[in-house]
């Protein structure tokens, strides 16, 4: 009782769900392409992402935004950032629970659902806070670049790969866990990499030593970073860790951290190498191949990302309508909410069983599906993000405005991913460059849709719409995002056509696929089954 007025018609806060195992979406695809083993092995983790102390630590670590410590007080150089205690809170829990690079050692070790799982878990576990993502992220997709050189990979492999954190500067081989991070955008390009003017000169031991900066570094107090620079053969790629072999610390002066829309918890930074030590990975003047193992994994996170940022908005809004009462009756009630809330269900159902279509391919060794298929679903699922989370934040009327409500944090982080790790037009491009450099990635991509051939006239016509955009060869590169947005459907509607309730895929095919559809979400045609669209959308506390 406040001394005015009795507060009514508020919400109740959203504690004590469950966003893996509540989520029927996510659970039926980790079950799907793992089984209920995997997805019990998540129950505690998911369990924790519910509660109201991992709710607060996701708050307060972006209430508190990392500080940048260039000196200690007598005048040294440190190149430190300072976090909040709970950024660590959140950073331990992901490790623990195997985000990070342990995947890649419990695939080594026979888990054949290794990648399935994380993706589950990242997927979860993500809602909470989005910003720690990064490390978590860079340090799983760190591994596989690695291991193109054994020797670095036997050194860094058994710290990338543990379930351990422990953060601080120290020599990395005597530490039970390490976090990795990229370092390839500069001033004057960051999809140009080949532009990089940061140069390494050979040294007699065996290592380099790295002149020049990056204009963008996140996670700057990871461990160790792969780092693009110039040799004489091309643009190379190495490893550079912050802690030399002999304790010493490493040449790695961070200049700036960026003041960003959101992401807030962060820190990205800006670097200067000046002597730097680094060692080769891969080959010399091949660097972006290197690279670009790490870039392709990174990209499978920039959509489960997205997935866990457009379910965590949904699921804020679902929520809130369920609760909410106008004009005499709850909003979930009402038929025009309905219509939206449904649109944002499609949305998620979508993004989550691509997301984790393209884990299960990693665990399975798809590569080639992987190649076409991760780069077209980074494309549109990162781009449809922004879009949802607007929508989501309006479910919740002026509350949805307010910082209290978590979704003005999701709605400034939703742009992030479509802009790091190749922006829409980069990716587009990339999604013609990976049909065009092999006949195979279109062929694995192309096999995925055909298995839901048949079974919807309004899918049938759109796939006959991307083969026939596909067979055109005039102004491709003009094209290009037609086509990227088109092969991401088609396999979305492929999915959901044969793994989501019908009603789902229904609303899928009628609108994202058959055009009975509006310029903006909620725009459903009638006679579509919103209601089990949206119950099945619910979380209820366990
Ligand atoms: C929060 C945050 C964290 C980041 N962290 C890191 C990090 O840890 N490490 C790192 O290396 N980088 C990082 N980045 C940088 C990011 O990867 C780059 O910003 C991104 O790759 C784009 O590069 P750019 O900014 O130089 O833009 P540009 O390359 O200048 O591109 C600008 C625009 O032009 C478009 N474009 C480019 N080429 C073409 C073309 N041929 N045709 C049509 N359009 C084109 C792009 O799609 C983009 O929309 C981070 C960025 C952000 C925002």
């Amino acid at each position: 009782m406040s001394a005015t007025h009795e507060v009514d018609n508020q919400v109740p806060p959203l504690v004590g769900h469950d966003p893996i195992a509540g989520d029927a979406a996510l659970a039926e695809a980790c079950v799907r392409h793992a089984d209920a083993a995997t997805l019990q092995s998540l129950a505690g983790l998911g369990a924790l992402a519910g509660s109201e102390q991992a709710q607060e630590w996701g708050r307060v670590a972006n209430e508190n935004p990392p500080k940048l410590r260039t000196h200690d007080r007598y005048g040294h150089r440190i190149d430190e950032v300072e976090f909040h205690p709970y950024w660590h809170d959140l950073m331990r829990t992901a490790v623990e629970n195997g985000l990070a690079g342990a995947p890649w050692a419990a695939a080594d070790a026979g888990d054949a659902h290794a990648h399935v799982r994380r993706a589950a878990g990242y997927i979860g576990w993500a809602q909470v806070e989005m910003g720690h993502g990064c490390p978590v992220t860079m340090t799983y997709a760190a591994v596989p670049a690695l291991r193109r050189t054994p020797e670095l990979a036997a050194r860094f492999e058994p710290g990338l790969t543990s379930r351990e954190y422990q953060f601080g500067l120290a020599e990395p081989t005597g530490k039970r866990g390490l976090i990795a991070g990229m370092g390839m955008t500069e001033k004057q390009g960051g999809s140009d990499v080949r532009a990089n003017t940061t140069r390494a000169v050979p040294q007699a031991d065996g290592s380099y030593r790295l002149t020049g900066h990056k204009w963008f570094t996140s996670a700057p107090m990871s461990d160790l970073f792969l780092v693009l620079a110039q040799l004489d053969e091309g643009l190379s790629c190495f490893v550079v860790p912050r802690v030399l072999p002999d304790g010493s610390r490493n040449e790695f002066r961070l200049q700036r951290l960026k003041d960003k829309l959101g992401d807030r918890s962060n820190a990205s930074s800006e670097v200067e190498f000046d002597g730097t030590t680094g060692w080769l990975v891969g080959e010399p003047g091949r660097g972006v191949p290197a690279i670009i193992e790490m870039v392709n994994t990174t990209r499978l996170d920039c959509v489960l990302g997205s997935a866990a940022t457009i379910r965590a908005a949904l699921t804020q809004a679902v929520h809130h309508a369920r609760h909410r009462r106008a004009f005499g009756a709850l909003l979930s009630d009402q038929p025009l909410m309905q219509n939206v809330l449904a649109d944002l269900a499609v949305e998620s159902e979508a993004a989550t069983a691509l997301g984790m279509r393209l884990a299960a391919a990693l665990d399975a060794g798809e590569f080639a599906f992987l190649r076409l298929a991760g780069a077209a679903a980074k494309f549109w699922v990162c781009k449809r993000t922004p879009t949802v989370v607007a929508e989501a934040m309006e479910v919740l009327g002026g509350n949805g405005y307010v910082e209290e409500s978590l979704l003005p944090r999701l709605y400034r982080q939703a742009p992030l991913n479509s802009i790091w790790e190749g922006s829409g037009n980069v990716i587009a491009l990339d999604v013609l460059r990976a049909m065009g450099r092999s006949s195979d990635t279109l062929a694995a991509v192309s096999a995925e849709i055909e298995l839901a051939r048949g079974l919807d006239g309004r899918f049938d016509d759109a796939v006959k719409r991307l083969h026939a955009e596909l067979g055109d060869p005039e102004q491709l590169v003009v094209r290009a995002r037609r086509i990227a947005g088109l092969l991401a459907l088609c396999l979305q509607g492929s999915l959901l056509l044969r793994f989501a309730p019908s009603g789902v895929a229904d609303a899928f095919c009628a609108t994202r696929l058959g055009g009975n559809w509006g310029a903006v979400l909620g725009s459903l045609p009638a006679g579509l089954g919103v209601s089990a669209i949206v119950a099945r959308a619910a979380v209820e506390p366990v």
